[in-house]
């Protein structure tokens, strides 16, 4: 089988032996698996995060389940996590799941950009595998984990009633923001970036857009928001202007999401 794996310099393509799943563990036909920053990061060597294996928003079937695995099929839709907290540390016990020590121990072998990858049976026996709802193409499963980690952001929103986001960095993040956020009821959300293709799929999203390079944009958001700055602001790009710029559209009292 082709794989794609961290090279020495970027990515490598290699072709390696199938695995055969061990007991607990489940063997992934991959259909399609998205490519993550962090993925990005790890090919170029700047991210030390976690092991140096790629691909972790992957959807795919159920190959072959290994001895004692139920409750799957072979050639069942799944979407698997690559990462999974214990439930019982210091961490989990204080809602920090992502900080659990075991969170980043297990992954999948060789990882997500493999034609058939294994998924350990730490994952397995903790419901890590899920079954996405019929009807859903492959690439649409797997947008479920940067679909999660934006859902598990906006549950942290603290700040009462908002009236107005505005979305700092329009990348598949950012816009995946504003498609979640229109989803749980917001109305006036405003997109800010310097692309005009991303700022187009903002906009067909519901979003107001901005361009930073046509105006000042701290000034057009406080006109929208009768002086105040919006409620909410959400960074969703690396560059440290980002964040400086979230930090001065949000209004005294509001909230600065640190997504980025
Ligand atoms: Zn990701
Ligand atoms: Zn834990």
């Amino acid at each position: 089988m082709k794989a794609v794996i961290v090279g020495t310099e970027g990515f490598e393509i290699v072709n390696l032996e199938a695995p055969q799943p061990g007991p607990g563990e489940v063997l992934v036909k991959m259909l399609a698996c998205g490519l993550c920053g962090t993925d990005v990061e790890k090919l170029e060597g700047r991210y030390k995060g976690s092991k140096p294996i790629i691909g972790h928003e992957a959807a795919g079937v159920v190959e072959r389940v290994g001895e004692g695995v139920e409750g799957l099929k072979e050639g069942e839709p799944i979407v698997p996590h690559h990462h999974v907290n214990c439930g019982a540390c210091y961490y989990c016990l204080r809602d920090s799941p992502t900080m659990c020590p075991s969170y980043r121990e297990y992954n999948f072998t060789p990882g997500g950009f493999s034609e058939y990858f294994i998924v350990p049976k730490w994952i397995v026996e903790r419901g890590g595998i899920h079954k996405p709802p019929p009807g859903l193409t492959p690439i649409e499963s797997c947008l479920t984990e940067p679909t999660a980690c934006v859902l598990r952001a906006i549950k942290r929103i603290t700040a009462k009633d908002p009236e107005s986001y505005a979305v700092v960095g329009l990348g598949a993040v950012g816009l995946t923001f504003i498609q979640v956020l229109r989803w749980t009821g917001a109305t006036r959300i405003i997109g800010i970036d310097i692309n005009p293709a991303r700022l187009a799929a903002a906009e067909r999203y519901g979003a107001d857009v901005l361009n930073p390079t046509e105006g000042d944009v701290v000034e057009i958001v406080m006109g929208m928001t009768g002086w105040r700055g919006v409620d909410v602001a959400v960074v969703a790009a690396g560059p440290p202007q980002a964040l400086s710029t979230a930090i001065k559209l949000t209004r005294r009292g509001g909230q600065v999401l640190l997504f980025a």
